[in-house]
């Protein structure tokens, strides 16, 4: 199968990443899209929710999605969530599978700053999700790692896990911008300064 890997910390999970994550999905005719949180992101200070947290927003995103699975084995790996790590973990897991790795396009050219990419990019094609008619400046990009970028278009959604922890702690509404299932989890735990 075609398999689009959706990495994140999702701190929260938010209808960006699930635009980005379909967007994907239907542009290149991907089977299945496994959504996977990081344990620690080896670009970003720490996360607010813990793992656990995280896991469960996540799952509750997309727990009515047929196509849409959970993966947890950076949690079980544990450490820095490399993704070249993550992805040896998988070939080795599922080698009948053909993965694609999802990211923001504005992380595409943040892409050689990855750890052992050359590696990562010999066995894996990324794809890049930006707006309607957002170029991806591939010529930028190391050779080996040129056609290894597909891109998918997304409605642009100006949303991010910051602005969302932002509102939340300022007793604002977040409704429309992450999922139901996710707000009523926030709530109850009393993540990012909410009132249980
Ligand atoms: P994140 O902030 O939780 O977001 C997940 C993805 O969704 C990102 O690619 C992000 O792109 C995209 N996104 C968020 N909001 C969006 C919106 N409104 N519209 C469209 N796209 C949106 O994820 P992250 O912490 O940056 O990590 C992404 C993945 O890359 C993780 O699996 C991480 O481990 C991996 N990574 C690996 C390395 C490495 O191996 N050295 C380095 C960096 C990242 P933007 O980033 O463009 O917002």
């Amino acid at each position: 199968m075609k398999i689009g890997i959706m990495g994140g910390t999702f701190d929260p999970i938010h209808m960006g990443h699930l635009l980005a994550a379909e967007a994907a999905r239907d542009s290149h005719a991907l089977d299945e899209i496994w959504f996977m949180p990081s344990h620690v992101p080896p670009h970003k200070r720490g996360a607010g929710a813990s793992g656990q947290q995280r896991l469960d927003m996540t799952e509750a995103a997309i727990q009515d999605v047929q196509q849409y699975e959970m993966l947890d084995i950076e949690m079980e790996l544990g450490g820095v969530s490399y993704t070249i790590d993550t992805m040896k973990e998988l070939w080795n897991r599922y080698p009948e599978h053909d993965f694609y790795f999802i990211i923001g396009a504005d992380m595409v050219n943040y892409l050689p700053k990855w750890e052992q990419i050359e590696e990562l990019a010999a066995r894996l094609t990324f794809i890049g999700v930006g707006r309607p008619g957002f170029q991806l400046h591939l010529d930028d990009l190391p050779d080996e790692l040129q056609d290894k970028v597909l891109l998918a278009e997304m409605p642009l959604v100006d949303i991010s896990s910051t602005a969302i922890r932002k509102r939340l702690a300022k007793g604002q509404s977040v409704r429309f911008m992450i999922p139901v299932a996710v707000h009523e989890y926030i709530v109850r735990s009393g993540l990012y300064g909410t009132k249980p």
